[in-house]
């Protein structure tokens, strides 16, 4: 296969665009390859690599992992559904003319069939397991190199004395009274329309069909219980405060064999004691006396890899900036620069001699002053 092009390449928008603009290039990048329209061969294969790099730009939340990991980022966390999930491409498609089902047409294989712009599918057999949300804690140093972060947490996995199954071992299952076996039952209202009928799973049984004659003594019946895990996380180089990293399938399991749900880590940066991140960018307040601005010096800078000395040149003034080139935090595209503010400071306490030699110094100012005047 074709290495997968960049997203902002695709819609043809600079990666500083606007929300708008992005919105603005895929319009006209899908009416234009839009498969009802375009009858070329290859038309519908862009217009699906034109609605994936919508999807994934116009979700500031995925943008910024595209930005921040590559493709990576986006394969490697959301699932295919996931990806369009959110995506507002109903009010485009509208617009146009055309209808809304020209994604599920289109990507009907890709997602098994059931693509639908609300991806609520009809739930049937096993229910998915609960998603869980943590948060670590690492410092920027962590941050800049990437690192591995051990947690522990308590969540519901598959019942170990009853292998998930609910039953007593030894006892048997039997045909759930509530559904008769078939694991969904029907639901009817009265609607405008008239009756309307619903199938959903069995709560009873949750759609297995069947139910345990005497329920496991650890985990009830319900398959599950708790237990406290260890996990080490992986958190990638350049990640921010409020980083999201989802771990597949590491979130509680379903009961009754359904597929566990997922793990949500919120990434939180430490505070550094001297450094403050901006973006991929470093910022050091640095403070420097009179003298060594007048005449120029050497500071000791806490980069993130350790002290690096930075040379001040003579006659620095408050407020300017030194750039220290690639001492950065890590991005997708090269390091950021650590931005050394330079502080004079003015001593607020003179001891006697300090006074004297800064009174001389004031008088031969206002000298060389009253001379350059003179020579005018
Ligand atoms: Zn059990
Ligand atoms: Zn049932």
């Amino acid at each position: 296969m074709a290495e997968k092009r960049d997203y902002y390449e695709v819609l043809g928008v600079d990666r500083s665009a606007s929300q708008n603009e992005i919105k603005k290039a895929f319009r006209k990048l899908a009416f234009q390859y839009h498969p009802d329209r375009n009858k070329q061969p290859d038309a519908e294969e862009k217009f699906k690599e034109v609605s994936e790099a919508y999807a994934v730009l116009s979700d500031n939340e995925k943008k910024q992992q595209y930005d921040m990991f590559g493709h990576a980022g986006i394969s490697g966390r959301y699932s295919a559904e996931d990806i369009f999930r959110g995506a507002n491409f109903r009010d485009i498609f509208t617009e146009f003319g055309f209808g809304d089902d020209i994604l599920g047409r289109i990507f009907g294989g890709l997602f098994g069939g059931g693509f639908g712009f609300n991806f609520q599918r009809a739930q049937t057999g096993p229910r998915r397991g609960s998603d869980l949300e943590t948060r670590i804690e690492v410092t920027l140093e962590q941050a800049a190199t990437g690192t591995e972060v051990e947690i522990s947490l308590n969540r519901l996995k598959k019942c170990g004395r009853c292998g998930g199954t609910g039953v007593e071992p030894g006892t048997e299952l039997r045909t759930c009274p509530a559904c008769n076996g078939r694991g969904r039952i029907e639901r009817r209202t009265q609607s405008l329309f008239g009756q309307m009928i619903r199938v959903v799973t069995c709560d009873r049984c949750e759609g297995r069909g069947e139910i345990a004659e005497t329920p496991c003594r650890t985990c009830r019946g319900g398959g599950l219980e708790e237990r406290r895990t260890r996990l080490n996380v992986k958190v990638p180089q350049g990640v921010d405060d409020g980083t999201q990293l989802i771990l597949r399938g590491q979130g509680e399991d379903g009961p009754f064999g359904g597929r566990p749900g997922d793990l949500y880590v919120t990434v939180r940066l430490k505070p550094h004691p001297f450094l403050i991140r901006r973006g991929n960018d470093i910022i050091y307040e640095a403070e420097v006396n009179f003298a060594q601005a007048a005449l120029g010096t050497s500071i000791d800078v806490p980069t993130l890899q350790g002290e690096k000395p930075l040379k001040v040149k003579p006659g620095i003034q408050s407020g300017d900036i030194v750039r220290m080139r690639g001492d950065g935090m890590p991005g997708r595209f090269g390091k950021g620069d650590l931005l050394v503010h330079i502080n004079v400071v003015v001593p607020k306490k003179l001891n006697r001699k300090q006074r004297k030699l800064i009174e001389e110094l004031g008088k031969e100012f206002e000298e060389g002053k009253r001379r350059a005047w003179w020579w005018r």
